[in-house]
């Protein structure tokens, strides 16, 4: 059986970067908090609980310590909150992130109706909602009622979703009914580069596996595309959730994963399938 890795997989600066920092801190101090799950994948989360790492729901539920602000970001007032408790803040956003809460907050300064293509309950989407007063998030054409008629829309996306998905949002916003239409191209190169090459990779395979946590965003999203491609494509998080009768008969594997899923989880599949 021959074993493909998409050329372009795994970890991203922005979620290597806030676990390097999480690692750093753990190593300093013990009162360590994550304001909700350091990234979207559950073995990693896991791995760096027994470090130390205390991860909360709330701002609420922290009193003493150090704050790591995960790479999706945080909401100005949860910041405000947290430095108002004297708490020690360690901001681990990505930078990609952090300029579309910018972008956000300047096109409402510019009188713009601020729009975000994304998935509305996503932790990066809620903290760019609370960057301005009033963000309508779309996540799809069904959502596209909420866009006030004839108002001066500003909008960005989600940096992890698809080119296709952005450009074929933005022809449907662009057949309503509006004054002014302002694009910012938010998406991430990185998250890109991925979907490029597990897109690639799931034509050349008979069988192909997305490694990723179930709620990392663009880990589905790699999974949905590889599934228009491939319909043998299973997103797993891990080599212990293979069912291997899926591999019966099958001479060629492609193996890729998304930006939050640690190179020890896709070595570790990528070694068991070998050996199978
Ligand atoms: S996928 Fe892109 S935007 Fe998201 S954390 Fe990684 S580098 Fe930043």
């Amino acid at each position: 059986m021959k074993v493909s890795v998409a050329q372009k997989c795994g970890f991203c600066h922005g979620v290597r970067n806030a676990i390097s920092v999480a690692e750093k801190i753990l190593a300093e101090e013990n009162d360590v908090y994550s304001l909700g799950p350091i990234i979207h994948n559950r073995d990693a989360v896991e791995r760096l609980a027994k470090s130390g790492l205390k991860t909360v729901g709330n701002v609420e539920d922290i009193r003493s310590g150090t704050v790591l602000i995960r790479s999706h970001g945080a909401a100005p007032e949860q910041i405000a909150k947290l430095k108002s408790k004297g708490l020690n803040i360690v901001d681990a956003t990505c930078i990609l992130v952090k300029r579309v809460q910018h972008i956000a907050g300047e096109l409402e300064k510019e009188g713009y109706k601020v729009v975000i293509i994304g998935e509305e309950n996503h932790p990066e989407v809620r903290a760019v909602v609370g960057c301005a007063e009033d963000v309508i998030v779309i996540a799809d054409e069904s959502d596209l009622h909420k866009l006030p008629q004839h108002a001066k829309l500003g909008v960005v996306c989600q940096t992890t979703q698809s080119p296709d998905h952005f450009g074929r949002m933005l022809g449907a916003m662009g057949s309503g009914s509006f004054s002014e239409l302002k694009v910012i191209n938010t998406l991430c190169k990185e998250a890109i580069k991925r979907q490029e090459s597990a897109v690639e990779l799931c034509k050349q395979v008979e069988i192909m596996f997305v490694l990723g946590g179930l709620e990392s965003a663009n880990t589905r999203r790699l999974a949905e595309l590889c599934k228009k491609v491939n319909k043998h494509t299973f997103h797993l998080q891990n080599w212990d959730e293979l069912d291997i009768s899926v591999l019966s008969g099958k001479k060629s594997v492609g193996v890729t994963a998304g930006a939050s899923t640690p190179d020890w989880i896709i070595d570790e599949f990528v070694k068991n399938l070998e050996d199978f």
